[in-house]
């Protein structure tokens, strides 16, 4: 276990809600630490949410107008196909290219990047557990809790991310799924909506 010399302020969290206010706070002349548990910073925003699903969307609209969009103005394409594998990749270089920015952005700010999990021990003190790096006590005068939300399952609904997904894993599919709202979804959807209209009579 280490202790490292206070900081001034120390942020949980690295996402859109905690990079920024880091590097704010660097600006500013406080020593700051940002403590981020997943593999790279940027948060939901960054990694699982905003950028790779504009990214999808940016492929798969090309691929619409190129498949649908097209005989309207006179084109004709002949064999347009898909490849998700493609797509996965090109989304996934989006995302580790701009979660790469925001690790120089806060390098270059002398933000001090921890990784790990933290867990607050009290007003002045978080540790943190690192995979390679073990356990670190942080001292700060101020502690920000930018740890932001994950995904809620709905009741009976568990996620296995295969057939029932999170939006994580949604947008990683290996294949196009036929439908996203399932046949189980479906009826458990109306068997609640029955059972609503029974209690309300
Ligand atoms: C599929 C999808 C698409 C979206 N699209 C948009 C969009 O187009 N536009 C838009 O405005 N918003 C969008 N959002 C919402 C946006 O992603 C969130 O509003 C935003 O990420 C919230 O930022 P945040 O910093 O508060 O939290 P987060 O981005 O969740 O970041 C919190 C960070 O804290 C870390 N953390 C949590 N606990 C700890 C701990 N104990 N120790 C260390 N680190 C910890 C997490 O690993 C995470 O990296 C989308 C969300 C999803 C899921």
């Amino acid at each position: 276990m280490t202790t490292d010399k206070p900081f001034d302020l120390v942020v949980i969290g690295s996402g859109p809600g905690g990079y920024p206010a880091a590097v704010k706070a660097a600006g500013l002349g406080m020593n700051v630490a940002c403590i981020e548990k997943a593999p790279r910073p940027g948060g939901v925003c960054l990694n699982v949410g905003c950028i790779p699903s504009k990214a999808l969307l940016d492929s798969s609209e090309i691929y619409a107008t190129m498949k649908h969009g097209l005989a309207a103005h006179g084109i004709q394409v002949t064999d347009v196909s898909l490849d998700l594998t493609a797509m996965m990749a090109r989304k996934n270089q989006v995302v580790a290219s701009l979660t790469e920015q925001v690790k120089k952005l806060l390098a270059a700010n002398r933000v001090t990047f921890v990784s790990g999990t933290a867990k607050i021990l009290d007003a002045h003190h978080v540790e943190v557990t690192g995979e390679d790096t073990g356990v670190r006590i942080l001292e700060s005068r101020f502690i920000l809790l930018a740890t932001g939300s994950a995904p809620a399952a709905i009741p009976g609904l568990t996620f296995d991310e295969d057939r029932i997904v999170s939006s994580t894993a949604a947008l990683s599919f290996s294949e196009l799924p036929k439908t996203l709202v399932g046949k189980i979804l479906k009826r458990i959807l109306v068997e609640e909506e029955i059972t609503r209209q029974k209690a309300a009579k």
